[in-house]
């Protein structure tokens, strides 16, 4: 990952400038050891700006580890210590907040269950008056952009200065390349919306899987995205949480260095996101175009099927005249030039002479 100068609007710890900001550490803080040897290794890869661990773990379901609580607290203050690092916890009430204060946490997260809450949200933000802290609100689980640019606003409102938001994906039942899909569309509004809050891309909760954190880290920063949230843990899988989605803090600098920055001057962000949301939309609509061209032939093969019982011909003239007529009509009446439409029905009568052609010649 080579270093590109990029000229920031504000400063904020969550925008560097000339790279990502890359965030490491593992998904649950378990014991002393573990989070500070992870974190002893991620600073020694030199890519690491921020250290994560979770403390209180929000789990979809009770039973499993709900996180080592408050006496988590002080291994991160000395990973702070012995890296030099600032640290990072998610927290999602009051009292959390307080308890991070307490021990001097630098950067405080909103987890994605949290931020579907605008109750908890604003307990947060109330906790957090007058405290000069930098923040992250991570999406909210569903696929609400208004619900997540809202818990932004809460926080604004209480007078927090440094905020950025982390894209971890929409949980979306029956998916299953993806543990959260991605839907880039959503943070890339975002992005237009809130353009001088940075954003950051958490591959570790949307793929759930290592095999594909690479494809989507790079797909984040070619959307120009101000940072990476990676789980990184000295022995993923023996990890009490998410332990199929953590890599070790080798395999994370392998895949930092592997990133390539293709953004320069011309390809600033705002621009690179408008594309991408446009480009969006013709996908959408070549999706549609195609499905109506296919729902087209089935008509076509039924009608193939009804000649043929009735003995009559394929190619019925006046018939063609008349839609050719529709057309050009409808070209001069839409600004789409007569030539590009005739060659455009042309083609697809001749797909439909061909296609009832196979149904009347099929044997029985
Ligand atoms: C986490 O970062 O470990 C976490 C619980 O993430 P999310 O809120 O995105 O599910
Ligand atoms: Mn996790």
């Amino acid at each position: 990952m080579e270093t590109i100068k990029k000229e920031t609007a504000k400063k904020s710890i969550f925008r560097k400038g000339e790279r990502p900001v890359i965030i490491g550490g593992p998904c649950s803080v378990e014991t002393k050891e573990q989070v500070l040897e992870t974190a002893r290794q991620l600073f020694r890869t030199g890519y690491v700006d921020i250290i994560r661990g979770g403390i209180w773990k929000p789990r979809t379901r009770p039973g499993t580890f709900e996180g080592v609580g408050a006496k988590g607290l002080p291994w991160m203050q000395e990973v702070k210590e012995v890296t030099g690092l600032p640290v990072t916890v998610e927290v999602a009430k009051a009292s959390h907040v307080e308890l991070c204060l307490e021990f001097g946490i630098d950067i405080l997260w909103i987890g994605a269950r949290t931020t579907v809450n605008p109750f908890a949200v604003q307990e947060i933000a109330d906790a957090l008056k007058g405290v000069d802290i930098p923040i992250l609100v991570k999406n909210p689980i569903n696929p609400d952009l208004a619900l997540w640019k809202g818990a932004v606003e809460r926080l604004q409102a209480v007078g927090l200065k440094d905020i950025g938001v982390i894209h971890r994906g929409f949980s979306n039942l029956g998916e299953k390349h993806y543990r959260n899909r991605p839907q880039w569309q959503i943070p890339l509004q975002f992005k237009i919306d809130m353009p001088d809050i940075p954003i950051i891309c958490d591959p570790s909760h949307i793929c759930g899987r290592r095999d594909i954190l690479q494809e989507v880290s790079q797909k984040a920063l070619d959307l120009d995205f101000d940072g990476l949230m990676v789980e990184s843990h000295i022995t993923p899988d023996d990890a009490w949480s998410d332990a199929k989605q953590q890599i070790t803090p080798e395999v994370m600098k392998q895949m930092l260095v592997d990133l390539v920055l293709r953004r320069d001057k011309q390809d600033d962000g705002s621009v690179q996101s408008r594309l991408d949301l446009l480009r969006q939309d013709i996908n959408h609509i070549d999706e549609e175009v195609l499905n109506l061209l296919s729902n087209r032939m089935k008509v076509v093969r039924d009608i193939g099927t009804y000649k043929k019982e009735n003995n009559i011909t394929i190619l019925q003239k006046r018939r063609w005249k008349e839609i050719l007529e529709k057309g050009k009509l409808f070209a001069g009446k839409h600004g789409l030039s007569e030539g590009f439409i005739v060659k455009y029905l042309q083609s697809i009568h001749d797909e439909s002479i061909n296609q009832q052609e196979e149904v009347m010649n099929q044997k029985e």
